[in-house]
């Protein structure tokens, strides 16, 4: 018999007992014997977590009076093997297994063949289903499936409290599991607490048995030709390639959603009696089984792309489409994401966004500079997380510590509680350095700015009494928009900001759309295919060419700053004639305001952004134009190092602190005071107390940063003497053996200068 026939008789058997108007025993009694009998099997046995324990629950072939009496723990003998690594056991010969372990109360001595499978809900084990045999064989595959189907259909009777009482069923389906810990890499510090919320929600599966087959067989080939339409949508488009998930991705994507294997084991499922969700779900539990029996890493890599397109194909099936965020936040949320692009979260609601969870993720990504800029913590590269938190679970998130416990304990939850009072009591000690200037020991005043995106970021000046807005990233509204903003939308926005600003400056700089900042809209077709977009028709390259889009952004900006000074700057300059195209583009928009009589701005001053190394070789060529020079140390870094800022496998792999950037950086700061050029460094490295420590002493004066830094930035300011870190500076920068990282620590450690 096909494993699919084995697997529809035991379901339609198994139908009528739940449709029976049984007791909960008297139907579990009677499953385990239409197994039984299916398998043709001496033993048949099921297991129900209660009380943390595995108790035998119902038994065919051994001792009944066993029942409610043999208990195991989770991870002990072959039972609680099964259950703790959620795997299935397929032995010839039981005594022969390391875990097995004799009850003498079941009478199970006689049996040697063992088979058993967990009953999984929510990636969990809830209980164990097992057979057993006098003859020692091993059982066939297609008696494992029929098992394992049986299985799932097991786990859903009790959810739904078919099969156990109400209270037990509670107990099963809820926190059953007690605290654990995840560990990550801290990309935005901070703390937090809420409940796990999945950005792409897992479906739930609300029918396991189907009414008709062929209907089911039909929804799946139909989910699989709009999966496959959506897989190839954005290989074709590339626009999926925020964060880390880039070519090597969409390819597995694509590989498994035209695998044939896949889908013929769907529909496998199907004529066994199963919905089309139970069938998706049903092959991906025995694909995990698998791919956890092998032990690689790169497959557990792809395991994940497949966990991601499984569950794709379930929200396509079942019609659960779009993401949390389009559902609304409840309540207080952390966010779990294997990635996610700045826009997708900037869709979340950020009164209920409390923090977020990554397994990919880098300090630099924009999707991390959002989150800094909306003052939520965000954990990276925590891998693993998704066999560890479930929707709804309670999560205390410390990325200070790079850590996260999700249900914790009483206690855990008090200490937690504490560290969160003492963390707003340092909070409040910064917002008191708000109306405190940032003079250094030795009187010399540091600027210290913010970096801002959106018209909300704008509340941060007022609130951290920085001295203006260092960096206007314009792009955001791009970002957050669904069609191109065009100019009168700009205009107001730049207006809005320019009046929360008050009498401080904001230096705007124009679109920087490309690399993690994808674009649909305004993308061509010749950037479809782009293998490096960081490298590629991005930011000012683009917007030179795109002359229609730089000029209605230089429109808008001239006359937003009526009557005022525009600062404006450019990103990703190469070449001193990109700089001077782009202001070209500027000025000749002046001339056309002139003409048209209208209020013009007082005085417009043009910075170009460093962050091209090349440009660093040509800023002789470059001063005569200039204005100002910002050092866009993000950017800088990833070309630096040639290390993609976005790929989380790099995420920590070069150091801000490392002699080859800040050389570079001192060679660009002698260079710039030698020409004169008014410089300052806007990357995240300056909102980094180690990292504008070092910056200072490298003769950098005007930090532009994220807000929740400036306090911090500001208490270090006061406690700097100029002159003795950059005397300490140079030692170690002509010493090719020091570490800066350490050496710096040190020093600031002797002088009791806070800077973690
Ligand atoms: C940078 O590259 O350092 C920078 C400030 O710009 P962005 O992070 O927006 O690329
Ligand atoms: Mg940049």
């Amino acid at each position: 018999m096909s494993a699919a026939a084995a697997a529809r008789q035991i379901l339609t058997r198994l139908h009528e007992v739940m449709a029976s108007r049984m007791h909960a025993q008297a139907k579990l009694d009677r499953v385990v014997e239409i197994i039984g009998e299916s398998l043709d099997s001496e033993v048949c046995s099921i297991y129900l977590l209660r009380e943390a324990m595995l108790e035998l629950f119902a038994t065919r072939g051994l001792n009944q009076s066993a029942v409610h009496v043999t208990r195991m723990a989770i991870g002990e003998g072959l039972t609680g093997t099964i259950a703790e690594n959620v795997e299935t056991l397929n032995l010839a010969e039981a005594k022969a297994h390391p875990d097995f372990l004799y009850r003498p109360e079941t009478g199970e001595e006689k049996f040697h063949s063992f088979a058993g499978v967990p009953i999984v809900y929510r990636e969990r084990a809830v209980g164990v289903l097992c057979v057993q045999h006098v003859e020692p064989r091993r059982y066939e595959d297609v008696e494992i499936e029929a098992l394992q189907t049986t299985a799932m259909v097991l786990s859903e009777m009790i959810a739904n409290a078919e099969l156990v009482d109400e209270g037990e069923a509670r107990e099963l389906t809820q926190g059953q599991t007690g605290m654990q810990t995840l560990t990550g890499l801290a990309l935005v510090k901070g703390l937090a607490a809420g409940h796990a919320v999945f950005h792409q929600p897992r479906v739930t599966i609300d029918q396991v048995m189907a009414d008709d087959t062929e209907a089911e067989r039909q929804r799946v080939y139909r989910a699989f030709d709009k999966m496959r339409e959506q897989i190839d949508n954005m290989t074709n488009q590339a626009e999926f390639g925020v964060g880390g998930e880039h070519e090597e991705v969409l390819q597995t994507y694509k590989m498994f959603a035209y695998d044939e294997g896949w889908s013929r084991r769907i529909n496998e499922a199907i004529d066994s009696g199963l919905t089309a969700e139970a069938a998706i779900e049903r092959v991906q539990q025995r694909t995990r089984m698998r791919m956890r029996e092998i032990d690689d890493p790169l497959l557990a890599d792809r395991m994940h792309d497949l966990e991601d397109l499984a569950n794709r194909l379930l929200r396509i099936v079942s019609g659960q489409l779009g993401t949390a965020a389009s559902q609304g936040l409840r309540r207080e949320t952390i966010l779990i994401a294997r990635n996610l692009g700045p826009a997708e979260l900037l869709e979340y609601d950020s009164r209920r966004l409390k923090g977020v969870i990554l397994e990919e993720g880098s300090l630099t990504a924009h999707v991390v500079i959002v989150a800094r800029a909306m003052g939520v913590p965000v954990l990276g590269r925590a891998a693993g997380l998704r066999g560890v938190i479930r929707e709804g679970d309670e999560i205390l998130l410390d990325a200070d510590a790079a850590l996260a416990t999700v249900r914790p304990s009483q206690s855990m939850a008090e200490a937690f509680d504490a560290r969160f009072a003492k963390s707003r009591e340092k909070q409040a000690t910064y917002a008191a350095l708000r109306d405190v200037e940032p003079f250094t020991r030795c009187g010399t005043r540091i600027q210290v700015m913010i970096n801002a995106g959106l018209r909300d970021d704008m509340s941060s000046l007022p609130l951290t009494g920085a001295d203006g807005v260092g960096l206007f990233r314009t792009e955001f509204q791009f970002l957050v928009s669904a069609t191109l903003p065009q100019r009168e939308r700009q205009l107001r926005l730049y207006r809005d900001v320019l009046e929360a600003a008050g009498d401080k400056p904001v230096t705007f700089r124009t679109v920087d759309i490309g690399g993690d900042k994808a674009v649909p809209y305004l993308r061509d077709d010749s950037a479809m295919e782009e293998e490096n977009p960081a490298m590629g028709w991005r930011a000012l390259r683009m917007a030179l060419e795109r002359e229609g889009l730089l000029k209605a952004q230089a429109r808008a900006l001239l006359e937003a700053s009526s009557g005022r000074t525009l600062n404006v700057m450019f990103p990703m300059v190469s070449e001193p004639w990109e700089f001077a195209a782009a202001k070209t583009v500027f000025e000749e928009q002046l001339a056309f305001l002139k003409k048209q009589k209208k209020m013009l701005p007082e005085a417009i001053r043009y910075g170009a952004m460093l962050e091209v190394p090349s440009l660093a070789e040509m800023l002789d060529a470059l001063a005569p134009q200039l204005d100002f020079l910002s050092i866009g140390t993000n950017d800088l870094t990833q070309f630096l190092f040639a290390a993609d800022r976005s790929n989380p496998k790099l995420a920590e792999r070069y150091d801000w602190l490392s002699p080859a950037i800040l050389r570079f950086l001192q060679r660009v700061t002698r260079e710039a005071i030698r020409l004169d050029i008014e410089l300052g460094v806007c990357g995240e490295m300056g909102g980094r107390r180690l990292e504008a420590l070092a910056l200072m002493g490298l003769g950098i004066r005007r930090l532009s940063i994220t807000p929740a830094a400036v306090g911090p930035i500001k208490e270090l300011v006061r406690k700097v003497d100029l002159a003795e870190i950059a005397s300490a500076m140079d030692d170690w920068l002509r010493d090719p053996s020091v570490n800066l990282r350490e050496s710096l620590m040190e020093w600031a450690k002797q002088r009791e200068i806070e800077v973690e």
